[in-house]
């Protein structure tokens, strides 16, 4: 089989020198071939070399491991050229040219296959080396490395056995490090390694060196397929049949003696993104000694003192490659006998925090402008800046771990019941509520505490979506806790932990850790405050966020939400002194009963309104009227029959078991099937439509007396669960008579719209219809999620949403990530259609798609006017919603 290029007929280019290549030429080259060629295309001092390309890897893999036709030729070439440049002959046994045997895939695969070092040494030329460069030490020590690394590398034999005899030599000259050995001892030492080569292998360590360099290109192959290599790409998404390259390049020396070294340089620090040159320096070593932690390197930093001349040449050299690259590089590179070298240039993991000033000082120093500085920063960055963060430079006592429910971290004083918790908050104490598991009754105390921990649960529990969307830290499911509320305590490892001691939970880690540890205050940087503003300046959609409170309105506000999207007023019916009204309301028997308890709710409400309108004074805020099945608002059925129970075991008798009596009944009659799909939304308003009239007029009333004092208001109320567009006309027909009732008793007029909320499928089909009595749209997607797929999201998430994504039927979950295909279809077919209808209809989201960035890519695309999340995703939201428009832009323009 002859490999020939099927248009020219010529045989395949295998091999690229380094000046032939470009950073353009990753696909072919690697990351790291294409690196050092584009170091070496600049002028920079690069050793030289050339690179297989990841094709040769392909063919070889794909014809049982063979090398292609031509490669070896190529190969051969290729070094003669090297031996040209330097004047130096592979396996020439008074002037040996030494190479490395590097891998580089596309994508960087630490840990993939490790670089060979000094191949081309045998037991005739190391000596060779030793007399040319008068150093007998050095050429033995390069001699045992490559010994060791050919042999661990190419040869699969165990690491161990080549460090324990090095260790031995290390203890048997009583030195402290291999850096120490004296050449007598490193002589033995090669022999030592010989021996285990041949016990390992069965044959005698190569000394052809030309064996030396097939077999060590056949290792960089084959490794592409080991296993490290194909769990690392499972775990990335790197797609499996891409390859590597190979690095074949001229050593340099790091370890010829204390002029000489090696390193690793950041070009500016990617912990904090400051601009200084950050990294590491060992004088007189090799390869990775740096990072191997045998030796203790010294910070770069130093070398401004010991070796002025080096640092400079790299500061000016780290400048160079960020300019010409125009993002922060991880450097690796070897001075040998004061001379630089440069072996390796990527752009550098950072921290969130480096990220956005990063970005946002490479704008200002006229390297990037502001969209790119926006892409350069994930969403996820962000969010991570929000949080409450564990100080991890002190040590911490962990006790126990769970699920990372919701990130961030806070301490406080274990209370585990929330009726304390609200207490103990209200009076300023910081509190982390333990529970075995939460649900409703729980909400005051999870509001009033910092964090929240529970034994059960997991990322989906009440606990975690609840902290979410309040933004605070929640560790669930750690079981490793046994939680006796009525005892007082909790406990882990057979320790009591009791109330009122102090914990820290890392919601970021699930990590549950006793005492108090200090923690790092997020803050929008200034940076961060910049980016935002640039990318509100390019985004197309609006964000908005998720409100049912003034104080979370305000951190909306504050974050930079351009108005409310969903304010649920069920919530409010649920605060404690509202509660037993709602409830004699809802067990009226007549309507006029029934308003009377309705009208203690009024001012209730109106306050609620009042605080909300004035907060997001001139922006819109879209107010939801009640939404859930009344029976929630009740006592449960089972806690009511076991008090019967025990007032009749009691022998109690009279108007308190009568009433319960009554409460019982009264349960039983509004228990549904399925009150999901039953008596709820839009169509409990049409029932009763004295509730939703008396929250109509409460939002009028608030906006009316607001404006009259000369605030600038704009409610938007909004139906929900609509489905045909008579329920839409009825309600909007309740809702405008007392609107203008209350605007006529005031004398005050107010702009305020009606619209819907989207939530089952025949709105989105009946969209057009709709929005004849809807001024806007809201896509509640959580509802519309569940009532497209015919899933409860409560049952599917715990139940065979992980499976199905194993299995691949679904390939992300559609509660996290808006479904593209069926739920984000029908959304598509009503924006279109309601805009057809209403030119002008408001259209956005509310579920909590509104705050993932893929969803809101989605959205962006829809046509939709805003997102709305929850206040602490509306930074998050903002970077998302401009990237989504820049990436749209950047792919107009290729198509253009
Ligand atoms: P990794 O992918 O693990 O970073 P590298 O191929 O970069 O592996 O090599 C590992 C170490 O060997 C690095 O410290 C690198 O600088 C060093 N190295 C690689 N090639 C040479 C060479 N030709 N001369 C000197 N040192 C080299
Ligand atoms: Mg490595
Ligand atoms: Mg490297």
């Amino acid at each position: 089989m002859s490999q020939q290029d099927a248009v020219s007929g010529q045989v395949v280019k295998w091999v690229y020198k380094f000046e032939e290549g470009s950073a353009a030429m990753r696909d072919m080259l690697g990351g790291k071939g294409a690196g050092v060629a584009e170091m070496t295309r600049v002028g920079l001092p690069v050793p030289p070399g050339f690179t297989i390309i990841t094709e040769a890897c392909r063919a070889y893999l794909a014809q049982g491991e063979r090398f292609p036709d031509g490669l070896k030729d190529q190969v051969v070439q290729s070094m003669k050229e090297l031996e040209k440049k330097t004047g130096k002959i592979f396996g020439d046994p008074t002037n040996p040219l030494l190479v490395s045997v590097r891998s580089g895939a596309k994508f960087s695969m630490p840990g993939m296959m490790d670089t060979i070092l000094n191949l081309g040494l045998n037991d005739l030329n190391w000596k060779g080396l030793a007399t040319q460069t008068q150093n007998e030490r050095f050429a033995l020590d390069a001699y045992r490395r490559f010994i060791q690394m050919f042999g661990k590398t190419v040869m699969g034999i165990p690491g161990d056995k080549f460090e324990e005899a090095l260790r031995a030599a290390i203890e048997e000259n009583s030195v402290d490090s291999e850096a120490k050995l004296p050449a007598s001892a490193l002589e033995k030492v090669v022999e030592k390694f010989k021996a285990i080569y041949r016990a390992e292998t069965g044959s005698e360590f190569p000394q052809d060196v030309w064996v030396q360099l097939y077999l060590a290109i056949e290792a960089v192959f084959k490794s592409w397929n080991n296993k490290r290599a194909i769990d690392y790409r499972n775990l990335y998404g790197i797609p499996h049949d891409l390859g590597t390259a190979v690095n074949v390049q001229v050593m340099v020396f790091g370890n010829m003696g204390e002029d000489s070294g090696t390193g690793v340089a950041f070009t500016r620090d990617p912990n904090t993104g400051e601009k200084v040159l950050y990294g590491e320096y060992l004088p007189n070593a090799q390869g990775e000694d740096v990072v191997s932690g045998t030796r203790t390197p010294l910070p770069i930093q130093e070398l401004e003192s010991t070796n002025k001349e080096l640092y400079v040449q790299l500061k000016e050299i780290a400048q160079r490659l960020e300019r010409h690259y125009k993002d922060m590089q991880d450097i690796e590179f070897t001075v040998e006998r004061g001379k630089l070298y440069l072996l390796q240039t990527r752009s550098a993991k950072r921290t969130a925090q480096a990220a956005v000033k990063i970005a946002v000082d490479m704008v200002r120093e006229g390297l990037i402008d502001k969209k790119e500085a926006i892409l350069r920063v994930e969403p996820e960055q962000v969010e991570q800046l929000l949080h409450w963060q564990i100080d991890r430079s002190q040590p911490v006592n962990v006790i126990a771990r769970g699920v990372a429910a919701s990130p961030g971290a806070a301490t406080g004083k274990v209370v585990l019941d929330a009726d304390t918790a609200e207490r103990m908050g209200k009076d300023g104490e910081a509190v982390i509520l333990v529970r075995p598991e939460t649900n409703p009754d729980d909400v005051h105390g999870i509001i009033a505490a910092k964090g929240v921990l529970t034994a059960r649960g997991g990322k989906t529990s009440h606990a975690a979506v609840v902290t979410r969307g309040l933004g605070k830290p929640c560790v669930t499911g750690c079981e490793a806790i046994a939680v006796y509320p009525d005892k007082g305590f909790f406990e882990v490892d057979g320790q009591q932990i009791h109330q009122g001691e102090v914990i820290t939970i890392d919601g970021t880690t699930g990590e549950v850790i006793l005492g108090e540890v200090s923690l790092v205050e997020p803050k929008l940087s200034s940076e961060l405050q910049d980016l935002l503003l640039w990318a509100d300046e390019i985004k197309k959609l609006e964000v908005w966020a998720n409100a049912d409170y003034p104080r979370d309105a305000k951190v909306a506000r504050d974050y930079g939400a351009r108005g409310i999207g969903l304010c649920r007023t069920e919530h409010m019916f649920m605060e404690q002194d509202r509660l037993p009204i709602v409830q004699k309301m809802i067990l009226s028997e007549t309507r006029d009963e029934r308003e009377k308890y309705l009208a203690q709710l009024l001012p209730f409400q109106r306050e609620d309104f009042k605080g909300i309108l004035s907060i997001m004074e001139g922006l819109p805020v879209v107010i939801r009227l009640i939404d859930p099945p009344l029976h929630e608002f009740l006592p449960s059925w089972e806690e009511t029959v076991e008090k019967i129970a025990q007032l009749k075991a009691e022998g109690k008798t009279g108007p308190e078991l009568e009433e319960l009596e009554q409460l019982k009944q009264r349960i039983e009659s509004m228990r549904e099937f399925n009150p999901m799909l039953g008596l709820r939304g839009c169509r409990l308003g049409l029932l009763y439509p004295e509730i939703i009239e008396m929250q109509v007029r409460a939002i009028m009333e608030a906006s009316c007396e607001l404006k009259a004092s000369g605030h600038d208001v704009r409610p938007e109320i909004m139906v929900p669960l609509v489905g045909t567009r008579g329920e839409m006309e009825e309600s909007r027909k309740i809702i405008q008579n007392v609107a203008e009732k209350v605007m006529d008793e005031k004398g005050v007029r107010v702009e305020y719209k009606i619209g819907t909320m989207i939530e089952v499928p025949r709105a989105a089909l009946t969209a057009g219809e709709i929005a004849k009595a809807a001024e806007f749209f809201s896509f509640g997607t959580n509802d519309l999620t569940q009532t497209t797929f015919g899933y409860s999201r409560d049952d599917a998430e715990g139940k065979f949403i992980p499976r199905y994504l194993d299995l691949g039927i679904l390939s992300d979950n559609p509660f996290e990530t808006l479904d593209p295909d069926g739920v984000a279809r029908l959304m598509r077919i009503a924006v279109q259609e309601g805009k057809a209808t209403r030119p002008n209809l408001e259209v956005g989201i509310c579920g909590e798609h509104g705050g993932d960035p893929r969803s809101i890519y989605q959205c962006h695309h829809m046509g939709l006017n805003y997102v709305s999340c929850s206040p602490y995703r509306v930074p998050v939201a903002r970077i998302a919603v401009a990237r989504a428009a820049i990436e749209e832009q950047k792919s107009v323009a290729m198509t253009a």
